[in-house]
């Protein structure tokens, strides 16, 4: 039993049973206890692995997608260049490294990141050490400027709210405590905003929302439609809610989501449709592109032969299975998926253009 199970089962005691999404919140980034807050979460030693943790290749053809939208918006100075939970900063470092002999665009570019944990802005710091960097914990502190950015599975920490449809209606998924133990049970209430969403989805028995994925995309496609930019997010989900997408992740391996509360990851599956709906209020939304199909598109398998060059051995084996691990089907080429989202009448960046 972790400290933060303890916290949340007298919280629970003391005003009754907890939504997921306040679960969720608390188990991610609770101040003291919150598994982004003091963790080594990613990588081989970690317990799960994000697309830059596998290889370099997809921050710098992502990178270069980015700073090509640049130049076709005519390069905008000042521009910010930022990212929503940066993890290790890899990502960035990997993106920066890669626009380096972009003319101008360094010189051009305010470098912020969005993160709410300190344990992770110093992991950040040191992967981004020479770049000067300013920190935000909120996107609505982004300067009024062009933005180009990026988040790459960030949405899929975003708390959820979960429904089931049962002979009362639909009734929210709550936490509860029985001898002792953390479990779900399904409270009353039924609101407005599932009934609006269960007309496109007549055969789901359980729907998922994450109120704050909707307010993130909307002010996304608001600041950049009113400033000029791009955004690429790239996460793992579906067009739309699928079932029970509450996962929990520790040392690699799936777990019950209300055990190990703040010391196992703990997402959901993102509803693209969401995404795409909140965003394309303001701004113009691309297609949703599964992964693979835009690693192609922006030219892994050249990238991945001229790396392959300068390596033989474990190095080749390793840097063959991260290209099919990245771009595969049946690895994370299909399940993850992106969105780009551009001022309307912009060219959509390369890789999205249909
Ligand atoms: N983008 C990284 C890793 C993502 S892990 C990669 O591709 O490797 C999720 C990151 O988002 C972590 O850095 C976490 O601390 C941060 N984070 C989670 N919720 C957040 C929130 N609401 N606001 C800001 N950062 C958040």
């Amino acid at each position: 039993m972790t400290a933060l199970s303890n916290i949340i089962k007298k919280q629970i005691k003391r005003f009754g049973p907890m939504p997921v999404s306040e679960y969720m919140t608390l188990c991610l980034l609770h101040p003291e206890h919150g598994y982004y807050t003091n963790r080594d979460a990613l990588g081989a030693t970690g317990d799960f692995t994000t697309a830059p943790e596998i290889s370099q290749m997809f921050g710098e053809l992502i990178g270069l997608s980015i700073a090509q939208s640049w130049i076709d918006q005519e390069m905008p100075t000042p521009f910010i260049l930022a990212e929503l939970g940066p993890g290790n900063g890899t990502l960035m470092a990997d993106i920066l490294r890669a626009t380096k002999s972009v003319p101008n665009f360094h010189a051009s570019m305010d470098l912020h990141l969005i993160e709410a944990s300190p344990e992770m802005r110093k992991r950040q710091e040191t992967a981004l050490n020479g770049f000067n960097v300013t920190w935000l914990n909120y996107f609505s502190e982004l300067p009024q400027k062009p933005l180009f950015l990026i988040a790459n599975e960030f949405f899929d920490c975003l708390p959820i709210k979960q429904y089931r449809r049962t002979d009362e209606g639909w009734q929210e998924q709550m936490i509860a405590v029985e001898n002792e133990q953390l479990h779900f049970i399904l409270g009353t209430a039924t609101s407005e905003e599932v009934f609006s969403k269960t007309n496109d989805v007549p055969s789901a028995d359980m729907l998922e929302v994450s109120p704050p994925t909707v307010a993130f995309a909307s002010a996304i496609g608001e600041h950049i439609q009113g400033n000029g930019g791009c955004a690429i997010i790239v996460d793992y989900g579906e067009w739309d809610s699928d079932g029970d997408s509450l996962q929990a992740l520790k040392d690699h391996r799936k777990i019950d989501p209300l055990t190990h509360c703040g010391t196992a990851d703990l997402t959901a599956h993102v509803s693209f449709k969401d995404l795409t709906n909140a965003a394309s209020k303001y701004a113009k939304v691309s297609s949703t592109i599964p992964q693979g199909i835009l690693l192609e598109r922006l030219g892994i398998t050249q990238r991945a032969q001229t790396l392959a060059k300068n390596m033989s051995g474990k190095k080749l084996e390793n840097h063959i299975s991260a290209h099919k691990r990245l771009t595969h089907p049946d690895e994370m080429g299909s399940l993850f998926k992106a969105i780009a989202i551009i001022p309307e009448n912009t060219d959509l960046p390369a890789g999205f253009n249909e």
